[in-house]
């Protein structure tokens, strides 16, 4: 038996035992924009949280997974009752749940899973696939959609591993989280080099499931390059794909799977590509003038194929803000300002290097990538920015979390378009968020950076750090979300580059893939999931088509 892992914070990220300190310099950099406001947004006891009176589970579905697996402490469901954007924070430490599952079942065994699955296919009971809950889309939000009852299906009974060194493939359960996935490869000599900054607790499974990227992507790939085959178990049977380096057999069903984000079925395990461990690291820091700057080197290395494994450009706010935050503000800070006077600049943009692979790929790719950033007006910062940055890299959400402590509002959201609209892109959304933070009363910083770069384009990656204003962030964050939503489409960019689409992107998504995009997906989800058991509210989500995202 399997039971559901109660390691994390329940109200929000992080290892309980890792504080979460804001230190001095953020405190003081809060201060001067007006964004502390004192306030104590601590969560109550677990014991004190309302959540909805569970629905008894039926019968079928009981038998079908076991009672040992059936969880129904309200712990439990509390712990599967939300994701991790804003608005679910936002509820946890409030302490009032509006949807919780009726139930958390730990899957440990494809054949149980199908089971489950057909059990609650008769029963009418909706499911909702959980790795490791780190959706930050309302991916993972239990909603019944016409059911009676819903089950979280916690798929941390799935931890397998098993390698093919010959031809570097190696099929891992669907459950592993990303530092357990990690250490049974480098066991074996082996990485995967998948480093999403939710790596902590996200698992094999959600990375499929959403199309994830990783910070290390430009270099191993994202994840759904690095899925060589999958499986996929419906309520109308299994969809499994060959092991083969490519097919030429007909559309790929193997993208049906990858981003299926738990509409269509549970994925219980992935055939990913593997590396042997990089023998050499080397992580670096650069200043170049301006974000425009910064994006004209990532683009001319990304279009003479000499990216790093990782490449990440700040704009001038995120520099500022990461300075004061995130990276080591004696080193990093100090040398940024040195340099900043010694060129009589008033502002630039953080560029992050970093080169993994033989030694002599290292020195080669980082002497490629430095001469084009000193090319491109760069000054180099050193390789202690670099560590720092490297060892901070998973940080990030503590500090939200010290920062949601305050009654701060934090919330991210990311996009991808082509080069040529690429600029255009950052000003619409920037100004958008500016323009309906103002429009709310809310004081608050946007900040940018670049993480992923093709040929063709580049991701955006955009941070709010605000007061909630006066109706308070549950009713104003919704109404920025929606402003940025429209920003992007309006400027060509995607919805979402890595978070997927969940629950809070559906009722915008046929502005992105046509109403034939949308029937395509309904006839499939037609197939595999005829009573619409599975994650219903997310991705396809018709009833709510052109409505704003949701509000608590
Ligand atoms: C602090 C933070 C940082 C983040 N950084 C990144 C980042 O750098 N890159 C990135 O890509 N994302 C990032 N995310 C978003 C999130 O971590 C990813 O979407 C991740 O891939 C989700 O994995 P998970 O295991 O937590 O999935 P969950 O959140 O549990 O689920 C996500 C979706 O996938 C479905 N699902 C999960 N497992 C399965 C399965 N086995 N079979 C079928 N469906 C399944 C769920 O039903 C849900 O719809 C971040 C999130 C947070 C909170």
């Amino acid at each position: 038996m399997t039971e559901p892992r109660r390691d994390s914070r329940w109200w929000g990220w992080g290892d309980p035992d890792v504080p979460t300190e804001l230190g001095e310099a953020a405190e003081r950099m809060l201060g001067e924009r007006g964004i502390s406001t004192g306030a104590d947004a601590s969560p109550p006891e677990i014991d004190r949280v309302e959540i909805p009176e569970a629905v008894p589970v039926d019968e079928r579905v009981l038998s079908a997974a076991g009672a040992e697996n059936v969880f129904t402490g309200n712990e439990d469901r509390i712990r599967h009752a939300n994701g991790q954007n804003y608005l679910d924070l936002l509820e946890l430490r409030e302490g009032r749940l509006q949807h919780a599952p009726d139930a958390v079942i730990v899957a440990d065994s494809g054949p149980r899973i199908a089971a489950i699955l057909e059990a609650c296919a008769s029963a009418g009971v909706a499911v909702v696939p959980f790795g490791g809950g780190s959706s930050v889309v309302g991916g993972v939000t239990p909603l019944k959609g016409d059911h009676e009852s819903v089950i979280s299906l916690d798929l941390a009974g799935l931890r397998g591993i098993e390698v093919d060194d010959r031809s570097l493939t190696a099929k891992l359960g669907a459950g592993l989280r990303g530092p357990e996935a990690e250490a049974l490869l480098a066991e074996r000599g082996f990485t995967l080099g998948h480093y999403p900054q939710s790596f902590e607790y996200a698992t094999i499974g959600g990375f499929a499931a959403t199309r994830s990227a990783g910070q290390s992507s430009s270099g191993y790939g994202r994840f759904d390059s690095l899925v060589s085959s999958i499986r996929l178990i419906t309520p109308e049977g299994e969809l499994s794909t060959l092991s083969t380096p490519h097919t030429s057999i007909g559309p790929a069903l193997r993208e049906v799977v990858v981003g299926s984000e738990g509409i269509l079925g549970v994925i219980p395990d992935v055939d990913v590509r593997i590396r042997p461990l990089p023998a050499a690291r080397r992580y670096e820091a650069w200043i170049v003038e301006d974000f425009e700057a910064g994006c004209e080197i990532v683009r001319g290395l990304a279009q003479a194929d000499r990216l790093p494994t990782i490449i990440r450009v700040s704009d001038d706010s995120e520099t500022e803000v990461n300075l004061a935050m995130a990276l080591p503000s004696g080193t990093a800070g100090s040398l940024f300002r040195r340099y900043l006077k010694l060129r009589g600049r008033e502002g630039g943009a953080l560029v992050i290097t970093g080169y993994e692979g033989s030694p002599a790929a290292v020195h080669r790719s980082r002497s490629d990538v430095a001469r084009e950033i000193r090319r491109g007006g760069g000054v180099y910062l050193g390789q202690a920015a670099g560590k720092g940055w490297e060892k901070g890299r998973f940080h990030g959400p503590y500090l939200r979390e010290a920062l949601l402590e305050r009654g701060v509002l934090v919330e991210t959201l990311e996009t991808a378009q082509q080069w040529s609209g690429h600029r255009n892109l950052y000003e619409t959304v920037r100004a958008a968020l500016k323009s309906e933070l103002a429009a709310n009363g809310m004081e608050g910083i946007v900040m940018c950076h670049l993480s992923h770069a093709y040929r063709d384009g580049a991701s955006l990656y955009f941070t709010v750090i605000s007061t909630q204003g006066p109706d308070g962030g549950a009713a104003n964050w919704p109404k920025v979300k929606r402003a940025a939503c429209a920003a992007i489409q309006s400027a060509g960019g995607t919805l979402s580059h890595h978070h997927a689409t969940g629950r809070d992107h559906a009722p915008w998504i046929e502005g992105e893939i046509g109403t034939s995009g949308i029937e395509a997906l309904a006839a499939l989800k037609e197939r595999f999931d005829p009573s619409g058991i599975m994650n219903p509210g997310k991705l396809l989500d018709a009833s709510r088509a052109g409505s704003d995202p949701p509000s608590r």
